[in-house]
C-alpha cells in the first residue's frame, strides 16, 4: 500500500480547474498537484448557466462573489423559462427557492391545490404568484433588498449566467497560487502499471508525469477512464434522444434578463442566456428529426443581436460511465458522462463530484471501499438528475413526431412511481439526497399540464376564509418584496460590473 501524495489532472476545461481549486484548497498541503493541458486542442467551449449550489462551492474556496461575476461576465439567474414545452404556447417556470410557505406538516402547494380543485378552472399559473423568484424574474427585477423579520417568504435565491471559459482561468490564477503544477503538452500515451493502475501520462514534449491518484478532466474523449482503462458508457439516449447542439454567442439584445430562457421547437429545444458582454445561445436537437443545416439556420433567425462568433457544431451522447472511478482514475466532467444542459447540471455534477472525492479521498493505493461507495453515489445522483429531465420531455402535448414518441416512450420506473404518486395527491417525494427539491419537481409537473385527481386531506386544515386569506396575504408579501428590488441590469452594473 503506497501513500497517495501525487494528484494529476489530465485537462483544462472547467472541469480540471475546479479539480485543481478544490483539492488545493481542500488538501493542498498534504497534496502535491499538477494539472496538465493541451492549449492546442482546446476546451469544449459552452456552459454558461448554473444552479444556486455554485454559491457553496465559490464560498468554499473563499471567492468573493462580486470578483468572481465581474471576471466571468456573469449575471444573476432565479430561474429557467420553459417556452412551448407542455402544448406549443405553454410558458412556466422553473424558478429556484420557495413557493408560498409550509404551514406546520402541510406543504403550501397542497392549500394552493384544494383552492384550485374546487374552483371552476384549474389555473396551473396562479403556483407562481406565491414564488418570489419568478415573479421578480418577470419583472426583470433582482438584488439585494432588507426582509421584514419573520417573512414568510424566504429571500430570493440565486445562480449564475456565466463565461465558462473565463471562469476555468480565474481558478487557473487561484490554484496556481496555491501551488498547483500547470504543465502545457498534450498527452499521447497513458503509462499503467501492471495491476491496471495508471502511472504516468507521457506528453508530446517529452515530458512524462507520474502520480498516484489520476483525475480524467480530458472531456468527451475520456482519454484515461475509456480509451486507457476501457469503461463503459451506458447510453440513455432511448430516453434523451437529443445528440447534437449548434452554440454560438451574439451581441446583447435587450435588457438583461435574470433567467435562462429554454425554447422548446419540433426537435428539441433551444437556450438563450445573458451575460454582461454577450448572450449565449444554442439549438439543442435530435439528428434523427433535424439537419444540421436546419438546426443551424434555425438558431442563427432567431438571434436577438448579430452573431459575434461563427457557430460551433457539437456532438454528444447522454448518459453515464459505467463506473466514474476505475483503479486509481477518477473522471470528472464530460469525461464522466453527459446529461443535456436543460437544467444546468454540468457544471453542478463537476461540484458534486469534488465533494464526494473530496470526503471519500483515499489515504493510499488501497481504494476499493471508498471506489464502491464513491461509484454507487455518482450513478444515483446522475439516474435521479436524468429522470428530472426526461419529465420534461415525456409530459408533453405536442403534436410533432419528436415529441409523439417521447410522451408515447417507456419511462424509467421510478419516474413513473413520482408521476403516479403526483397525479393522484399531489405528493412530491424527494429520494435521499437528490438534488432537485420538491419545488423543482412541482413547477416542473404543473408546468407540463399534470393535475393531480385530488389534494392531500391535511389541506382541510384551514377553513375557507383561512385559506383565501393565507392566498391574499402570500400574494400580497411576493409583490410588495418583487416591487421592492431594484432591476437586474441595475443591480448587475453596480455590484459586479465587468470591467
Ligand atoms: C451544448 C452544451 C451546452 C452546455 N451548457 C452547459 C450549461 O449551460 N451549464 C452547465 O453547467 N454545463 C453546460 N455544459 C457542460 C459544460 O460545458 C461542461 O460540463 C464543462 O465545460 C466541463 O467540461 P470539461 O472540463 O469536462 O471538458 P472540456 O472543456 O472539453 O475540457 C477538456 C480538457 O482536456 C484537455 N485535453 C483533452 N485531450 C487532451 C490531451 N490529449 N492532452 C492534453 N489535454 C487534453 C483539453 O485541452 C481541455 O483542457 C454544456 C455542454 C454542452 C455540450
Amino acid at each position: 500500500m503506497n501513500a497517495i501524495k501525487r494528484v494529476v489532472i489530465a485537462g483544462g476545461g472547467s472541469a480540471g480547474w475546479m479539480a485543481a481549486a478544490l483539492l488545493s484548497r481542500t488538501l493542498g498541503k498534504q497534496l502535491s498537484i499538477t494539472l496538465v493541458e493541451s492549449e492546442q486542442i482546446g476546451t469544449v467551449g459552452v456552459g454558461e448557466a448554473s444552479i444556486p449550489p455554485l454559491r457553496n462551492f465559490n464560498q468554499a474556496l473563499g471567492l468573493n462573489e462580486a470578483e468572481f461575476m465581474a471576471f466571468t461576465g456573469a449575471t444573476f439567474k432565479l430561474g429557467i423559462q420553459f417556452e412551448g414545452w407542455g402544448g406549443a404556447d405553454d410558458c412556466y417556470h422553473h424558478a429556484f427557492g420557495e413557493i408560498g410557505t409550509q404551514l406546520g406538516l402541510t406543504p403550501f402547494h397542497q392549500h394552493w391545490l384544494r383552492a384550485q380543485l374546487n374552483s371552476d378552472k384549474f389555473d396551473g399559473q396562479s403556483l407562481w404568484r406565491y414564488s418570489l423568484n419568478q415573479q421578480a424574474a418577470v419583472a426583470n427585477r433582482c438584488g439585494l433588498i432588507n426582509y421584514p423579520e419573520r417573512c414568510p417568504i424566504s429571500p430570493l435565491e440565486h445562480a449564475y449566467h456565466f463565461d465558462a471559459g473565463r471562469y476555468a482561468q480565474f481558478l487557473r490564477q487561484y490554484s496556481e497560487g496555491r501551488g498547483v503544477n500547470r504543465i502545457e503538452g498534450k498527452i499521447i500515451q497513458v503509462q499503467q502499471h501492471g495491476s491496471g493502475d495508471i502511472a504516468a501520462l507521457q506528453l508530446d514534449n517529452g515530458r512524462v508525469v507520474a502520480g498516484d491518484l489520476f483525475i480524467d478532466c480530458s472531456g468527451f474523449r475520456a482519454l484515461l477512464i475509456g480509451e486507457t482503462l476501457g469503461v463503459g458508457y451506458h447510453n440513455w439516449q432511448h430516453w434523451l434522444p437529443c445528440d447534437s447542439a449548434w452554440a454560438v454567442p451574439s451581441e446583447l439584445g435587450q435588457q438583461l434578463k435574470p433567467y435562462t430562457r429554454a425554447i422548446a421547437h419540433e426537435a428539441g429545444w433551444q437556450w438563450r442566456i445573458p451575460l454582461q458582454h454577450r448572450q449565449g445561445n444554442g439549438i439543442v436537437f435530435s439528428s434523427r428529426d433535424m439537419t444540421d443545416e436546419q438546426a443551424k439556420a434555425k438558431l442563427l433567425d432567431s438571434l436577438d443581436g448579430k452573431p459575434l462568433a461563427p457557430p460551433k457544431l457539437i456532438r454528444f451522447s447522454t448518459g453515464r460511465r459505467d463506473q466514474m472511478w476505475s483503479h486509481n482514475c477518477i473522471a470528472i466532467g464530460l469525461s464522466s458522462g453527459f446529461l443535456e444542459p436543460l437544467e444546468s447540471t454540468s457544471i453542478h455534477l463537476i461540484q458534486s463530484a469534488l465533494q464526494r472525492l473530496v470526503k471519500l479521498f483515499p489515504a493510499s493505493s488501497e481504494m476499493a471501499v471508498e471506489r464502491q461507495r464513491y461509484n454507487q453515489q455518482a450513478q444515483l445522483e446522475m439516474e435521479q438528475i436524468r429522470d428530472f429531465i426526461i419529465l420534461h420531455y415525456h409530459k408533453n402535448q405536442r403534436p410533432e413526431p419528436f415529441w409523439q414518441r417521447l410522451a408515447q416512450m417507456a419511462i424509467p420506473t421510478n419516474l413513473q412511481r413520482k408521476m403516479a404518486l403526483f397525479q393522484r395527491s399531489g405528493q412530491l417525494s424527494r429520494d435521499n439526497d437528490e438534488l432537485f427539491a420538491e419545488m423543482a419537481w412541482l413547477q416542473v409537473l404543473i408546468g407540463q399540464n399534470m393535475q393531480p385527481q385530488q389534494y392531500h386531506l391535511l389541506a382541510d386544515g384551514l377553513s375557507q376564509s383561512q385559506l383565501s386569506q393565507l392566498q391574499q396575504d402570500l400574494q400580497s408579501i411576493v409583490r410588495q418584496l418583487q416591487e421592492a428590488l431594484p432591476p437586474h441590469q441595475d443591480f448587475v452594473q453596480r455590484y459586479c460590473a465587468s470591467k
